[in-house]
């Protein structure tokens, strides 16, 4: 069932992890922005864009992770998207084929696979998705995974964040691409401080949706969460721990594992991060 959190702007939320679709209208149809996730979840978005009369005229991936990659054909055949980083990082993490990407992740089963992955990239430096609809700035960085991108539907004061100001997931760091993955982390949430101001709605890739008060509190809280990984710390952060989301439990398990490899990193090289 498709929500309106803003004119023009509805999202589907997901059973998997609280992942938000995002449907933006534009003049002649829609803007997909991560569909997902179930195959259910999928032909019921498609079912709502169908009874609106709203085809989809363009795709975009926030970041090369599965769960933000994924397509039907029951969208048509739009063209998709994703940072130029994204999409070589995509074509490249999925060149073994989709069914070992697939058994290496874990991914569901009801998760339908035929059209993962199949993004265009838009060259470096784009500054907005090439589509007919309200203006959506390209805000990348380098944080979480390669070529990630939140987008500013300027128009519509909307921030969609990709994987970043969850209030259920705590920042997850790409350990595996980047020199400084905490100076990085903390450098993308600046430029998002940056544009906190035009926001009235905040949409993260997973987690509830926030008002303008909730931009600035979650920019805080991954700083403080960054902060005290940075100083090898135990954070005091309310999405681990006895207070997080009902079975959500396995995120601490996430932050251990984060706070073990950069201990290891700083050990290997004498640096944080
Ligand atoms: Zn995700």
């Amino acid at each position: 069932m498709l929500r309106q959190v803003a004119e023009g702007v509805l999202i589907h939320e997901s059973e998997f992890l609280q992942s938000n679709a995002v449907v933006v209208q534009g003049r002649a149809g829609v803007l997909l922005i991560d569909p997902g996730v179930h195959d259910y979840e999928i032909a019921c978005l498609a079912n709502d864009l169908q009874e609106l009369g709203q085809p989809a005229v363009a795709g975009f991936s926030t970041h090369p992770h599965w769960d933000h990659l994924l397509w039907h054909s029951s969208f048509g055949g739009a063209p998709r998207y994703g940072t130029a980083r994204c999409a070589a990082t995509a074509r490249d993490r999925l060149s073994d084929g989709v069914a070992q990407v697939a058994k290496a992740a874990g991914i569901p089963e009801q998760v339908p696979l035929d059209l993962l992955g199949l993004i265009t990239g838009l060259p470096a430096e784009t500054a907005r998705i090439p589509w007919d609809g309200p203006q959506v700035r390209i805000i990348e960085h380098q944080a979480h995974a390669p070529g990630h991108a939140a987008l500013l539907i300027e128009e519509r004061g909307v921030l969609v964040a990709g994987d970043m100001l969850s209030d259920v997931l705590i920042p997850m760091l790409d350990l595996n691409d980047t020199a400084d993955p905490i100076e990085d982390y903390l450098a993308a949430l600046r430029l998002l401080e940056r544009v906190a101001g035009d926001v009235d709605v905040l949409v993260p890739g997973h987690g509830s949706i926030g008002g303008a008060d909730q931009v600035h509190a979650r920019i805080d809280q991954d700083r403080a969460y960054m902060h005290a990984l940075r100083d090898l710390d135990v954070p005091s952060d309310p999405r681990i721990g006895p207070s997080a989301k009902d079975g959500w439990d396995w995120v601490a398990g996430v932050h251990a594992q984060q706070l073990q490899r950069l201990a290891r990193r700083s050990e290997r090289d004498g640096t944080p991060g």
